[in-house]
């Protein structure tokens, strides 16, 4: 596990690059939202990210969020993210110790959500797929208008934003166009928020408009097996 002078450094380095794109795209640093992905790290990590004054984790697997929620129950200020592809059985986990879902995809999974939260709605970003690839989650961009309307009938949940994931590719530019589609979409469809952006590419992500990027690598280094 990384120590936490190695977290510090990661952390003011992640921060400084935020800030500069922030600057480059004439944004403040206050429209982005830095989401520090925990996935797969032990519940010490997230305790020593808090520690270091993280307070934004996202994860990716139902029950280790449910795990992880449980285990920093004594951390003040704790915002969960669920940005993981999820089963409807799984929703019940979700419900209960996310602030917000970036990954919503299916109507199934949504009525389940909704069914099960209490307390704030859920904030919720549809993953659209905006490349087509034919292996990725989320929805054509031509389907996505039509399955808001059906999320925001349901009570619980509150869509506010779409979600990407790009092609992987070792150049950061090549997400740009998948990042330009995206907020072009939101903006067509009067969605506020943009989940878009990993430790290969938030800096590109931020100069097209991300109010959240989910950041782990960069931080925390390598995840373990
Ligand atoms: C793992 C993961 C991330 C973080 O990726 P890094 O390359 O480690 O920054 C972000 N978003 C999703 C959906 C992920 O699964």
């Amino acid at each position: 596990m990384i120590s936490a002078a190695d977290l510090s450094a990661n952390l003011a380095d992640v921060e400084r690059r935020v800030v500069e794109a922030c600057t480059r795209a004439a944004r403040p640093r206050a429209a982005v939202q830095l989401v520090a992905v925990t996935k797969r790290h032990p519940p010490e990590l997230v305790r020593l990210a808090w520690d270091a004054g993280l307070r934004h984790f996202g994860e990716n697997y139902a029950q280790e969020l449910r795990d992880k929620h449980q285990a920093l129950s004594s951390c003040g200020g704790v915002r969960w993210h669920a940005i993981g592809p999820l089963q409807p059985k799984n929703a019940k986990y979700v419900a209960k110790a996310a602030h917000v879902f970036h990954a919503l995809e299916r109507l199934e999974v949504a009525q389940e959500l909704s069914r099960r939260r209490t307390g704030a709605p859920l904030q919720c970003f549809v993953e659209v797929n905006v490349a087509g690839e034919a292996s990725k989650a989320g929805l054509a961009p031509a389907e996505v208008a039509a399955f808001i309307a059906q999320v925001r009938a349901l009570p619980n949940l509150e869509v506010t934003g779409l979600m990407c994931m790009p092609p992987l590719d070792d150049d950061p530019e090549a997400s740009r166009p998948s990042f330009k589609a995206l907020a072009q979409l939101a903006r067509a469809l009067a969605l506020e928020h943009l989940s878009m952006g990993t430790t290969g590419d938030f800096e590109v992500a931020i100069e097209e408009g991300a109010t959240h990027v989910r950041v782990g690598t960069a931080l925390f280094g390598e995840r373990p097996a």
